[in-house]
This record gives structure tokens, C-alpha cells and sequence, in this order.
């Protein structure tokens, strides 16, 4: 009912009467014809306000969005298929930007969709072929509480060498992993190589930890609780074998999985750290209500703290109050000693950056790392 009363709304737009067509589902193709060219942004912005009141439908009132995307032609394609195809990007950007938007084709959206269109298509091969052109690279952790620092932890980082497109950085690959739904069957294979390194190190440091970044996804649509457990059990490592990496942003809205997640950690005495702290709205709030064991602050802060006496004097009075709790504060993007010495000064417990190591491959962080002196 809904469909047809937005069909016969848009064929009443003066212009475009008769060349709305549907799809299927709640797609809808509308052509302007050449002698509609010179009203064309009216057509467009009536079309919009259609979906401004609400509908009223079987004694209710609905209020529906949508999504537009705008291609032209001849300058931007000549067949019908590639006009369409081009549309759909345009549509598919309006509903990421949010709805009821309207945005243009543009060449630069156009190569954007296809690189994501390919990477998209070369990572479900690669996951499909039992991961092999992802790697795990691990980047030692530095406690730096005694007298020289120790390395008693590593965090997991993945890498994809896509044998037809190079290698592709985690920030490009991540949010498309997590998009198509393959965040879960890789993150999984991500915790498993996490935890045999792990079991390794501990030969060499008996507390050995290897941190592993979770995506707010796996947490949503998947048992990656139950995975981690039963991980643990299989690799026979203690509970804090490893580290779970959540990150700030997803605590933004809170949401009863994640919650239930969290505390299922704290149950199972599994350390949770907060990743990418001082990026986002830094809420002090979650520091005591998480059941935290580590806050990670993100190389974008420590940046600006061994610059600014403000970020400075912030970090000096955060590791003084984190001091006081059981919660552990690690400073990441280290990459001089310059800035180690400084953070020695403070009661910061671990550091992470390139000044100790950048992430490697497994073997080169045995050779590296877990060797006696
Ligand atoms: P992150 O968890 O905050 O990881 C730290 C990032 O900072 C890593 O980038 C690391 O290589 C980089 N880094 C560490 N020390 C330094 C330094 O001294 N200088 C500079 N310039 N950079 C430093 P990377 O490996 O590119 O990872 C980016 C992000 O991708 C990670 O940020 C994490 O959020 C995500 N990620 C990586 N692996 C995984 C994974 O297996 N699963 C999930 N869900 N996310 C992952
Ligand atoms: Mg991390
Ligand atoms: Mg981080």
C-alpha cells in the first residue's frame, strides 16, 4: 500500500509523469526527459518533499526516508546498464551519508565504489582460500615498570597482501571486512593465531600477553565470547592469555551485547582494554564502569602530550588517578627515546610504538623478542 501511494505521489511531478518506473523491492528508476532538462532541480526537489509529511496509511500516519542518486546523461555514460549502475552508486552514497539524501555520480565516487567493489570480491576469495594472503604481524608491548623494559606482551595486527592488489593497509580493509559480514570468520582465525603465539611467548615469558582488536560486529553477530573461551581451552591458556581491543567509539551508544560481552570477560577474568582513547569523546565515565584492566591511549594523543603542556599535564594527572585503580595505562605511538624518558616520568605501565619495535611477522618476533639476554 505504502509502495503505491509513493508511486502515484512521484507520477504526479509535473515532468517526469510518465517515465517512473519500479524496479523491484522499493527501487524506483526516474528519467528526465531532455525537454524537462531546464526544471530539473525542481523535479528533484520535489521528489524530495514527497517524503517530508507523513503517510497516511490504514488509520496510522508512517513516515517514510529515501535515498536518490543522481547520474547524467550523456556526459556521464551511454547505455541504459551503465546509467543504472552508475545511479545505484550514487543511491548507495546517499544511504551512507544518511537518509533522505540525494547525491550526484561523480568519477571520484565511481572509482571509490569500484576499488571497494574489487576489494570486496578479492577478500572473499582470499577468506574462502583459508586466508592465506592474510598475515599476522605482532608489535611488542614494553612494561616499563622495573628497571629496563621488558617486553611481556605483543599486539596482534592483521596485514592482506591481495595477489591482485597489493598490499592494502588495515584501515582501507577493516571497515570492509566488517561491512560484508567476514570480519567474523577472520577475526576468528585472527584470535587462533593470536593465541598459538601466545602459548610460544610463554615459553620464553611465563605472563606473556598477545592483545587482540575485537570489531564491534563480531560482537554483535557472532558468539565471539564463546570463540575466545573455547580458544583459550584448546591452546590450554590461562584466562589472560590474551587482551581484548575494543575501542572507544563503539561505547558511544551502549548496547546490551556489548555489555553482556564485557561482563562476560570480567567473569571469566579475560582483560578487556580500551583502544584509541583520547580520539573520541574520552568519557571518563566508562573508565570505572567497564571492568577495564588497560586503557590504550592512541598516538594521536600522545602526539599532542609530548608537545602541548595540556595533553601533557592531562596524561601526568591520568596516569596518577589510573595509578590509584587496578587499571593499567599503555601509551602508544612511542617512537623515540626522547619520548620514552618522559613517559618514564610518569606512572604510565606499558608503551607500545616504533621506537621498540614495529609489528612483524611471528617469527621475527620470536627471533627479536623472545630470546635471553
Ligand atoms: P590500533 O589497534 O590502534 O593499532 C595500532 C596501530 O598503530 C597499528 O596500525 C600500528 O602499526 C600503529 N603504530 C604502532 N606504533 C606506532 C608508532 O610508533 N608510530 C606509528 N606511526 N604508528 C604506530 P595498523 O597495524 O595499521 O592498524 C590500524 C588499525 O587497524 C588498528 O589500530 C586496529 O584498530 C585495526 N586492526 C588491525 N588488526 C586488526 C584485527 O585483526 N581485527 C580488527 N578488528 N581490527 C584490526
Ligand atoms: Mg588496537
Ligand atoms: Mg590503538
Amino acid at each position: 500500500v505504502l509502495l503505491k501511494a509513493i508511486s502515484h505521489a512521484v507520477q504526479r511531478i509535473r515532468g517526469i509523469e510518465n517515465t517512473c518506473y519500479r524496479m523491484g523491492g522499493d527501487e524506483f528508476v526516474i528519467v528526465v526527459p531532455p525537454e524537462h532538462y531546464e526544471n530539473f532541480e525542481q523535479i528533484v526537489e520535489n521528489i524530495r518533499k514527497i517524503f517530508e509529511k507523513p503517510w497516511f496509511l490504514k488509520d496510522a500516519d508512517y513516515y517514510c526516508t529515501m535515498s536518490m542518486g543522481i547520474v547524467t546523461f550523456p556526459d556521464l555514460g551511454d547505455s541504459v546498464a551503465d546509467l543504472i549502475k552508475k545511479a545505484d552508486i550514487a543511491m548507495y552514497e546517499s544511504k551512507k551519508a544518511g537518509k533522505n539524501r540525494v547525491s550526484n555520480y561523480t568519477l571520484e565516487i565511481g572509482s571509490l565504489s569500484g576499488r571497494r567493489l574489487d576489494m570486496e570480491k578479492n577478500m572473499r576469495e582470499a577468506t574462502a582460500k583459508g586466508n592465506q594472503e592474510f598475515e599476522i604481524f605482532f608489535q611488542p608491548i614494553m612494561d616499563i615498570r622495573g628497571e629496563k623494559p621488558k617486553c611481556t606482551g605483543a599486539e596482534a595486527l592483521i596485514r592482506w597482501n591481495s595477489t591482485e592488489l597489493g598490499f592494502i593497509s588495515p584501515a582501507e580493509f577493516i571497515p570492509i571486512l566488517e561491512e560484508s559480514g567476514l570480519i567474523i570468520p577472520v577475526g576468528k582465525w585472527v584470535l587462533n593465531q593470536a593465541m598459538a603465539t601466545c602459548k610460544k611467548c610463554r615459553e620464553f615469558v611465563p605472563e606473556f600477553r598477545v592483545n587482540v582488536n575485537i570489531s564491534y560486529i563480531q560482537v554483535l553477530k557472532s558468539n565471539v565470547l564463546e570463540e575466545i573461551v573455547k580458544g583459550l581451552d584448546r591452546h590450554k591458556l590461562g584466562a589472560d592469555g590474551i587482551v581484548i581491543e575494543l575501542t572507544e567509539s563503539g561505547f558511544l551508544e551502549s548496547n546490551a551485547y556489548l555489555i553482556r560481552f564485557c561482563n562476560g570477560l570480567k567473569e571469566r577474568g579475560i582483560p578487556l582494554a580500551l583502544d584509541d582513547f583520547g580520539t573520541g569523546y574520552s568519557n571518563f565515565h566508562y573508565l570505572y564502569n567497564l571492568n577495564l584492566n588497560t586503557i590504550k591511549i592512541d598516538r594521536s594523543f600522545t602526539m599532542l602530550a609530548l608537545q602541548n603542556t595540556f595533553e601533557h599535564n592531562l596524561l601526568q594527572h591520568m596516569s596518577d588517578m589510573v595509578h590509584d585503580s587496578d587499571i593499567k595505562l599503555c601509551v602508544e605511538g612511542i617512537e623515540t627515546k626522547e619520548q620514552v624518558d618522559i613517559l618514564r616520568k610518569t606512572k604510565a605501565e606499558m608503551i607500545q610504538g616504533y621506537y621498540f619495535g614495529k609489528p612483524v611477522p611471528k617469527e621475527e618476533f620470536y627471533d627479536r623478542f623472545m630470546t635471553e639476554e
